[in-house]
């Protein structure tokens, strides 16, 4: 069977699944059977096709970055744009597409939880274009360090909610939003933000996301003629990595790469690369967790990378050898992000700085000959108050390598 059919009965082989109360079961059921009828009827394909045109600015760019492959000295280097997407990164991709789809069934209202806000932002864009009542949980403590996402959250016209409970932060506002969700699920659509959770989620996000690879091939097909010979993305969930990989699972010849936080090189957000397969927010995947299965403090300069499960698709990959994952440290991560805005001028998000440090490393030790497309997840304007008081600590920003 082919690596493309999956899931199957909910299930990316061991991994995946649907490991929640019972409560929570019908809303699931209604979301995947609505799904299925949507996904192929030429209208909805349609509608979504024109919003991410004509609102979200696709398709984005594939761009040959010249003076990073003559940086790096080996296979030439091109970067997928999803930074310059409405919004900033790639989340809108499937933002738009869950929204729509509530819309479609006939929801009237969006609830999501949000980290560091950027999930949260776009669900406040997709519910704004499309007249829908959004409400955003996010962790009190979140939310002082994140004080401008809240702001730019509230301005689109969501209503943020601040969860006092547990520790403050991601785990208690899903908790929170869970519990909406099972409260209010007749009128309203928990739109998830990666490819993780229980089934449907993992494969919706994962459609809607897979814009970006289907993107690339078409344009690299026309630019070079034939398909890359490896695919590089950061993992965080594992969204804009699944939407690159994909739409060319089935083709044994194009390699690829997921580049994981690894934090100071002690402490890191790295399940696949150091973690252990259990259970969390309803999927059986990798996580990182103790002796005793709670689940372990993660860490990363990267907000977006910051999290202690990933998608289960991937775990299948891992399982099958059909992606390879590694990671980048944090220092790593704010060379690249200085490398490349110097370079090609583009100042990338400190999770996509993870995926360019790597392929710049493969780049080197492959040939001329060879293609590497990395994914450039969003813009780094978001970052930039991390990266100045990582200078202040590392001195990394402010020397010259090479
Ligand atoms: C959220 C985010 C990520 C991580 O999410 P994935 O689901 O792993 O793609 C990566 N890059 C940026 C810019 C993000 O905002």
């Amino acid at each position: 069977m082919k690596l493309s059919e999956f899931p199957r009965q909910g299930r990316f082989g061991p991994f995946g699944g649907r490991f929640v109360p019972e409560i929570l079961m019908p809303a699931l059921e209604e979301l995947e059977a609505a799904y299925r009828d949507l996904k192929g009827e030429p209208g909805f394909k349609a509608q979504l096709a024109g919003l991410l045109r004509d609102y979200a600015g696709r398709p984005s760019p594939l761009y040959f970055a010249a003076n990073l492959t003559q940086y790096a000295g080996g296979a030439r280097i091109y970067l997928k744009r999803e930074d310059l997407i409405h919004g900033g990164a790639h989340k809108l991709n499937n933002a738009l597409g869950q929204a729509l789809l509530a819309k479609r069934m006939g929801k009237t209202r969006l609830i999501a939880e949000t980290g560091a806000g950027q999930h949260g932002t776009a669900t406040a864009i997709a519910g704004a274009v499309l007249g829908l009542q959004t409400e955003i949980y996010m962790g009190a403590l979140d939310a002082k360090r994140q004080q401008m996402n809240v702001f730019r959250m509230e301005l689109l016209g969501a209503k943020v909610h601040l969860v006092e409970n547990g520790g403050k932060t991601l785990k208690d506002a899903i908790n929170e939003a869970l519990r909406d969700w099972a409260t209010n699920v007749r009128n309203t659509h928990y739109l998830v933000g990666s490819v993780v959770g229980p089934h449907p989620y993992p494969m919706i996000v994962r459609d809607f996301q897979s814009v970006i690879g289907k993107e690339i091939r078409e344009q690299i097909l026309t630019r070079e003629g034939r398909l890359p010979d490896l695919l590089v993305a950061c993992v965080g969930g594992g969204s804009n990595a699944i939407g690159t990989f994909y739409p060319f699972a089935d083709e044994a010849e194009v390699g690829f790469l997921g580049v994981e936080g690894g934090g100071d090189g002690g402490r890191h957000s790295a399940p696949l690369s150091h973690g252990q397969v259990g259970v969390l927010h309803g999927m059986r995947t990798y996580l990182l967790q103790d002796e005793w299965g709670q689940i372990a403090k993660t860490n990363s300069i990267a907000a977006g990378l910051d999290y202690p499960g990933v998608g289960p698709e991937h775990a299948l990959y891992l399982a099958l050898g059909r992606a390879e994952y590694t990671t980048v440290t944090d220092e790593e991560a704010l060379f690249a992000f200085r490398l490349l805005s110097r370079l090609e001028g583009i100042i990338p998000a400190l999770e996509s700085a993870h995926a360019v440090y790597a392929a710049l490393e493969r780049a080197g030790n492959m040939s001329p000959e060879e293609m590497v497309i990395a994914t450039l997840s969003g813009r780094g304007d978001k970052d930039l108050e991390t990266a100045i008081s990582a200078v202040g600590e590392t001195d990394g920003l402010g020397s010259d390598r090479g």
